[in-house]
């Protein structure tokens, strides 16, 4: 498997590829992969021919710099796990390497980055779009693996690319838990022994809500409610937004609309920020 640190050398590799007739998948990460990365490379790999996996910890779209300091990096592990998943290639630019100095260029995608962690992390979601863009214009590929787990990314991203016609399939591959119900994240890595074993108690909430649903309640502040008492059972939780939204829009609904619905949290435990949802 290839390790690729410059834009150059990854252009040449994709563009040689291309050149064969080989279709190319892509699964952009921040790195310290596990299962859930390793899904979508999976994915990408039923998709296409070449795999491209970049780790890139992109720091435009951390709001808070000591979630950029602490962020796991687990370089040689990423290295075994990614090439075993089928990965052919690892695209790891520096930072200078993709915002090399004299930068100012950014996208804003408007309504769906202002509501859920659009409101509550300044500057996130521009980051995102900007280097999602990026690497897809250093990458070349014909489809891209996004995770659900990030469900306001992977809707952005779909918005993005189809408003400024980008030639790229956007796939949303379903949330990979641990055995305990709680979504696989990198950022895990940094939760304390105590708060790992009551950070499953964020799905316990969000379940109990789509079996709510399930039985017909639709009022979404009665099924928010319910949520928010199982999470807030555990006194250590500070919720930072628990949402009902519409899937298009991701502005707040009243109602549950079948089919069109994400119930999105995120909630701290200590320093660590967690998140969430169901769609229902
Ligand atoms: P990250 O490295 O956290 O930026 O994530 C890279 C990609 O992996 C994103 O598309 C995430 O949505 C996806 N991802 C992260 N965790 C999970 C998970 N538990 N299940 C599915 N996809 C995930």
């Amino acid at each position: 498997m290839d390790v690729l640190e410059t834009k150059q050398a990854m252009l040449d590799k994709s563009l040689g590829w291309r050149k064969d007739g080989l279709r190319i998948g892509f699964v952009p990460t921040m790195g310290a992969l596990h299962e859930g990365h390793l899904e979508l490379i999976r994915e990408a790999r039923r998709r296409a021919d070449r795999v491209v996996v970049s780790i890139f910890v992109n720091p435009t779209q951390f709001d808070r710099a000591s979630d950029l300091d602490t962020y796991p990096r687990t370089f040689e592990a990423d290295r075994k796990s990614a090439a075993s998943a089928g990965a052919d290639a690892i695209f790891l630019p520096s930072p200078a390497e993709v915002y090399p100095e004299g930068y100012q260029t950014y996208v804003d995608v408007e309504e769906v980055t202002q509501t859920l962690c659009g409101a509550t992390r300044p500057g996130h979601f521009r980051g995102v779009a900007t280097v999602v863009l990026k690497l897809f214009n250093m990458v070349r590929p014909d489809v891209a693996c996004f995770g659900w787990k990030d469900a306001q990314q992977c809707i952005l991203v779909s918005r993005m690319v189809e408003d400024l016609n980008v030639p790229v399939e956007i796939v949303g591959v379903e949330i990979v838990r641990e055995p305990d119900g709680l979504a696989m994240s990198s950022r895990n890595l940094n939760l304390t022994p105590e708060h790992r074993v009551i950070a499953p108690q964020l799905q316990k909430g969000l379940r109990a809500l789509a079996d709510a649903a399930e039985r017909g309640e639709r009022d979404a502040a009665t099924l928010l409610q319910l949520a928010r008492s199982l999470i807030e059972a555990q006194p250590e939780f500070r919720i930072d937004y628990l949402e009902m939204v519409s899937r298009r829009t991701l502005q707040p609904i009243r109602t549950l609309e079948p089919g069109n619905t994400l119930v999105a949290v995120a909630a701290f435990l200590g320093d660590v920020r967690l998140i969430d949802n169901v769609r229902l």
